[in-house]
């Protein structure tokens, strides 16, 4: 941390031409404060305050979050309360009030922690992340987005400007976080369900779990097993078999990989119930 310098770009493009292996993005500050005592080599804190943009917009169609949105103003917007109540319950649960309120969005999704609260709660709602670095701008679906933990496909090069996902009156959303502590704890495992229903039929089924792979994780065989299904013809059971059976966590300083599976199924089937009989 000696010689730490913090930079203010005054526009995206110094920015950009600012960032390399030896700087690091500083929004909120929350992650980045540890990690300037990890990365020796980090000399130049690049300051994005001045030039990213922070608020909650709805269009017509759909909901816009921008990176510097905190989680506390996440967790307070009505927009999110009708539209995504599992990026709510998420962003409600991250840490405490001081870092809630200095922690953004952007910073949460940027640092791709596999443990990162708001992330299964966006996926569920098909949320496209939209980033710049020195080829210009694009849009991903998020769930593209992540490379591996800590690894983005922006590669530490770019700068997260926005998250976009589409008003959905047929989606329900829940979001379930298993920590050893009820705050200022990480994740041992969160889940977030999104339903997309027919009546009660459902026509998509999104089903997230973190901290139990290097990124976090759609569970694709318990997605189809749910497509076209009525809710009162899913067989539960069959559904926490197909969860349990789909992953293989790691055992780590948080918990064994045998307590991550068999915790992961068990929130992954009451999560589902809960979007489907608790969700907007
Ligand atoms: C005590 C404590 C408890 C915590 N508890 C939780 C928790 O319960 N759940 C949870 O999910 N997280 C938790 N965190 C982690 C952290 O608070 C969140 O990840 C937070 O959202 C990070 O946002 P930030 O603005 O502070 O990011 P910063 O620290 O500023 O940056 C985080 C990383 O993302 C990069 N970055 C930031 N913004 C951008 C951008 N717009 N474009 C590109 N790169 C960017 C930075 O270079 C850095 O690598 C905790 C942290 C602490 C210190």
């Amino acid at each position: 941390m000696v010689g730490l310098s913090i930079v203010k770009p005054t526009c995206l493009e110094e920015a950009l031409a600012l960032l390399n292996d030896d700087t690091f993005v500083i929004a909120g500050g929350t992650d980045v404060a540890i990690q300037v005592h990890t990365k020796p080599n980090v000399t130049k804190l690049v300051d994005v305050n001045g030039i990213l943009k922070k608020g909650i917009e709805e269009t017509k169609d759909s909901v816009i979050i921008y990176a510097l949105t905190t989680h506390t103003d996440v967790m307070e917007s009505p927009i999110i309360a009708k539209w995504a109540p599992a990026l709510k319950q998420a962003c409600s649960q991250v840490a405490a009030t001081q870092i809630r309120n200095m922690g953004t969005i952007g910073g949460n999704v940027s640092n791709a922690s596999p443990a990162g609260d708001s992330i299964p709660a966006l996926l569920v709602v098909d949320t496209k992340v939209t980033y710049v670095d020195a080829q210009g701008e694009k849009t991903i679906a998020l769930k593209d987005f992540f490379t591996g933990p800590g690894k983005t496909v922006m590669n530490k090069r770019g700068l997260v400007t926005k998250f976009e996902f589409a008003k959905a009156d047929n989606l329900k959303t829940a979001f379930t976080k298993v920590g050893k502590r009820n705050a200022m704890a990480i994740s041992v495992v969160n889940c977030a369900v999104g339903l997309y229903l027919d009546g009660d039929k459902i026509e998509k089924a999104n089903i997230v779990l973190g901290s139990i792979a290097p990124t976090t994780l759609h569970i694709k065989k318990a997605e189809e097993y749910l497509f076209g299904r009525k809710f009162a013809e899913v067989d539960l059971n069959a559904f926490w078999s197909l969860v349990f059976n789909s992953i293989n966590p790691i055992d780590d300083i948080r918990s064994t990989a045998a307590y991550r599976k068999q915790v992961a199924a068990n929130v992954a089937r009451s999560t589902l119930i809960t979007a489907y009989e608790g969700g907007k």
